[in-house]
């Protein structure tokens, strides 16, 4: 068990205790009722923002520990013009990658999300809405999310999505039981250049991602902007990734192997 879940489990078990112990015996001073939930609080919001944590789903966010390569992918596509760009990056590249795309981008333009398979790449889904307030929502609506997400994709794919990469990387107890539910695999990722603001420089990108770029890692980068109001610096970054990928003497590995490897 992850030792972030171990953490909340514990928190969990001793506020209850806590509580029971105040109820029975004397209440404690106002003050440290507050700042005991006040920790609790704190704990469950980073375990929500920080899916690495692994504190509510069991998330993919590495390879298996014998992984040779790293793994690419890519959210909040698809898109007619960029996500296109990066396809051919990565066909100059001989390189696979894996694309989270949003339901109802998949809707707009399934002519890219076929030529995404065509090209030998993955697909999985980034929820519905990409919905930023998504880990707030109650059970119906995010079961609702997903399904509609799911729903579009196999229709493209004519098969069903297993893989989940949720929105904004939020994650609670409802969304990963949901997404179990549902036969999803919750996938992160070990290294983000920040590449999804409006504004983020290429060069920053490129650095940030491969500085300690080594085998196992799940690299994140943005095909499209999420509401498609900026250029994504994808097409100006993907080359300089897949050149320090050569350099480091790593390759370009598939995401559905590794989990395959993780799963057995
Ligand atoms: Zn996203």
């Amino acid at each position: 068990m992850p030792p972030a879940r171990i953490l909340f489990l514990a928190a969990t078990l001793g506020g209850i205790g806590f509580a029971a112990f105040s109820v029975m015996t004397v209440p404690p001073p106002l003050w440290a009722a507050l700042v005991a939930s006040g920790l609790y609080v704190g704990l469950i919001l980073t375990g929500v923002f920080v899916l690495r944590l692994r504190m509510f789903a069991d998330a993919i966010i590495r390879g298996p520990a014998d992984a040779r390569g790293v793994v690419i992918t890519f959210d909040d596509g698809p898109d007619p013009v960029h996500t296109r760009k990066v396809l051919e990056i990565l066909d100059e590249h001989e390189a696979k990658a894996t694309f989270f795309v949003i339901g109802r981008k998949v809707e707009q333009y399934p002519d890219v999300v076929k030529e995404i398979l065509d090209r030998g790449h993955e697909v999985g889904v980034h929820g519905w809405a990409h919905d930023r307030l998504f880990a707030l929502r109650g059970p119906r609506r995010v079961r609702r999310d997903l399904e509609r997400a799911i729903r579009a994709l196999e229709k493209v794919t004519k098969q069903r999505p297993t893989l989940f990469r949720p929105p904004v990387g939020h994650t609670n107890p409802t969304i990963a039981r949901i997404a179990e539910r549902l036969g999803l695999t919750v996938v992160g990722w070990s290294a983000s250049g920040y590449d999804g603001l409006a504004g983020a420089e290429p060069r920053k990108v490129v650095r940030r991602i491969t500085r300690h770029l080594d085998d196992g890692d799940i690299v994140l980068l943005h095909d499209a902007a999420e509401r498609d109001d900026h250029e994504p610096t994808t097409s100006k970054t993907l080359p300089g990734i897949l050149d320090a990928v050569k350099d480091k003497n790593l390759r370009i590995a598939r995401l559905g192997d590794w989990i395959t490897t993780l799963e057995e």
